[in-house]
């Protein structure tokens, strides 16, 4: 009798310890194999397929954007290093929101409400600096296939975005950067500014005037910032930078 308890006790014990192991396994390939996979799966999409991606997601985010901001995104384009896989596009939202992003391929949007926060017009080309990192680094993409892996290896692989767009359209709560995607496109963005012949701190003004502008908005406003977390440190950071390279 004791002896059945003692065997019993052990194979509980056991059975706990390996669904533990397998518990930390599935946790450990969900937290640390998604985001790898999504960073190999983006080294392999060609541009053409982000390209049109993007502008399908535009299409149908804002179907009344209309293009601006031109001579900004060439001057800042001209300031990348090699030559580039995008044409950039920048389209304008009459929106209030204060909310810019970057769709994969090229396509910027912006919303009037952000360009109104941006209370210096130095910090607008520091908005399309940053998005257009997000856009050159494949963070967008990289983003979209950590959010909605299933649909976007489907979508790659039959050449059909339709799918795809529909879920990232209806889903762009659920589309985040990394937070070292958001310092790349910060530090990158900076650089860029200094490359155009920008004044490179304005993209710490930008920060805080949209930290000014946003703070006790209602929830609506927040979108731009609420994607972009650290705000107090991310000024700090581009402040070092710029000055550094000033
Ligand atoms: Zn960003």
């Amino acid at each position: 009798m004791t002896s059945a308890t003692s065997a019993n006790r052990q194979f509980l014990l056991w059975t706990l310890a390996l669904l533990l192991l397998a518990g930390y396994g599935l946790h450990a390939i969900w937290t640390r194999g998604l985001p790898w996979a999504a960073g190999a799966a983006t080294r392999l999409v060609p541009a053409a397929w982000e390209r049109e991606l993007g502008e399908s997601i535009a299409a149908s985010i804002a179907p009344g954007a209309k293009p601006c901001l031109e001579d900004t995104a060439a001057r800042l384009a001209r300031g990348l290093p090699g030559p580039s896989l995008y044409t950039f596009r920048v389209r304008c939202v009459a929106s209030e929101e204060v909310n810019a992003l970057a769709a994969p391929g090229g396509v910027i949007l912006v919303y009037e409400g952000l360009l109104r926060a941006a209370v210096t017009r130095e910090e607008i080309p520091a908005v399309l600096a940053h998005e257009m990192q997000h856009v050159r680094l494949r963070h967008s993409t990289r983003a979209i296939f950590r959010a909605f892996a299933i649909q976007a290896v489907i979508s790659l692989a039959f050449g059909d975005p339709t799918g795809l767009v529909s879920q990232v359209a209806g889903g762009l709560g659920a589309l985040h950067y990394m937070r070292a995607d958001e310092e790349e496109a910060d530090r990158e963005g900076v650089l860029l500014l200094k490359r155009a012949g920008f004044d490179p701190l304005a993209m710490p003004a930008l920060l805080e005037s949209l930290d000014a502008a946003t703070s006790g908005a209602p929830g609506g406003a927040l979108t731009w910032i609420s994607s972009h977390p650290d705000i107090k440190q991310r000024i700090a950071t581009t402040r070092a930078l710029a000055r550094s390279i000033r």
